[in-house]
């Protein structure tokens, strides 16, 4: 996902702006890391430049 983005992106379950944390990147793009919501204390990770924002419970369906 571009960086930009995650001043689009919202908590899935509060609303809440969430904060990038990047452990990969390539140019502007967010190879993997994680959306954290500091409101739910919840970690949305980001995989293979995707953010997976499904709530946790989705997650393995
Ligand atoms: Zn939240």
């Amino acid at each position: 996902m571009r960086k930009d983005l995650v001043d689009i992106l919202a908590c899935p379950m509060c609303k809440t702006p969430l904060e990038l944390t990047v452990e990969e990147e390539s140019g502007e793009e967010v190879v993997s890391g994680h959306l954290s919501c500091k409101k739910c204390s919840e970690r949305y990770p980001i995989e293979d430049r995707i953010p997976n924002l499904l709530p946790p419970e989705m997650r393995d369906a």
